[in-house]
């Protein structure tokens, strides 16, 4: 059982949020493991949202997106081409449960460019949600869990190797009960 995250609040200011647009409050957050920082968030405490610390500084109306629409995009591609198989299907898939998560609409070929980045990038999935543990909240988390679970049931069935591997990404992310809460939240 990994040791869990903690999450401690060590700044706080106003901006204006590129997610929702209000200019209101934000917390700097600074996430550990085990006593080890594993990274900061800028969490907007209208609709908590998380970003980078570079939000503070950049035009709000910039095109910076929330951390956790980048880990939901890349969780989902990550999936996809597990199998070296790109079908249509999957592609309206992603761009169906995108905006499902907070995203704007994506295009297909916006998808695609995703694809060669994540093949760039050669990052497998438990090793860059690992990564995002310290970059999201418990909100950006389900959102994760939410993406990869449409994906994985995207034929209806949600298989062993698939409930094996969400718990997998639970346990990247750190987070308890992912299949439940998954299913508490399904729109
Ligand atoms: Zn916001």
């Amino acid at each position: 059982m990994a040791e869990a995250t903690t999450s401690t609040q060590v700044a706080r200011g106003a901006f204006t949020c590129p997610a929702c647009g209000r200019t209101g409050d934000y917390v700097l957050v600074r996430v550990a493991r085990a006593g080890t920082e594993i990274g900061t968030y800028v969490e907007c405490r209208e609709c908590f949202c998380t970003f980078p610390r570079s939000v503070l500084w950049r035009a709000a109306d910039g095109p910076l997106r929330a951390n956790h629409l980048e880990a939901c995009l890349r969780t989902m591609v990550l999936m996809m081409i597990v199998d070296e198989v790109v079908l249509d299907a999957e592609i309206d898939r992603i761009t169906e449960v995108y905006p499902q998560v907070g995203g704007r609409d994506l295009t297909r070929d916006e998808v695609l460019a995703e694809v060669d980045r994540a093949r760039e990038d050669a990052q497998a999935l438990e090793p860059f949600l690992q990564g995002m543990a310290g970059r999201l909240n418990g909100q950006g988390k389900l959102a994760v869990i939410r993406s990869a679970y449409a994906i994985a049931t995207a034929d209806g069935v949600l298989h062993e190797s698939e409930r094996a591997l969400l718990g997998a990404l639970a346990t990247a992310l750190d987070i308890e009960n992912p299949l439940d809460r998954a299913r508490q939240t399904r729109q």
